[in-house]
């Protein structure tokens, strides 16, 4: 058994008190949580991201010609890319390590979204001048 001295105990009483302000489920009083899905989440409820995606199709199919702006998102974790890929819509991708996009009308910026965003502000500030 490990013996901890006392800076990690008084951490681990931190950490205690920390504990005991997380917000609770009004139903059945347990630690709320964030609604997103982790890394080996069991617990994720997918009611809400169910209903989300049922209103994304829908909204999809109305929305005619569509641009996919997307923020950042690198190949690591995938599921954002994934995403914007599977409209078939062309894309501007903002991100300063993985700008490469497949799609003919698309293009990536090699910056940062600041940048990036701020620079399609003044390009479109200038063509409406
Ligand atoms: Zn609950």
């Amino acid at each position: 058994m490990r013996i901890y001295g006392p800076q990690m105990i008084l951490s681990l009483r931190l950490i205690t008190r920390i504990a005991g302000f997380f917000p609770r489920c009004p139903g059945c009083g347990g630690i709320a949580r964030p609604n997103i899905l982790m890394f080996d989440d069991w617990e994720w409820n997918d009611r809400r991201f169910a209903r989300q995606q049922r209103k994304m199709g829908d909204w999809l199919e109305r929305a005619g010609r569509l641009v996919v702006m997307e923020l950042g998102a690198g190949t690591a974790v995938p599921s954002v890319r994934m995403m914007g890929a599977r409209t078939k819509a062309p894309m501007i991708r903002i991100n300063p390590g993985e700008p490469a996009v497949s799609h003919p009308e698309s293009i990536g910026l090699a910056v940062t979204v600041l940048e990036g965003v701020l620079g399609i502000q003044q390009a479109l500030l200038e063509a409406n001048a």
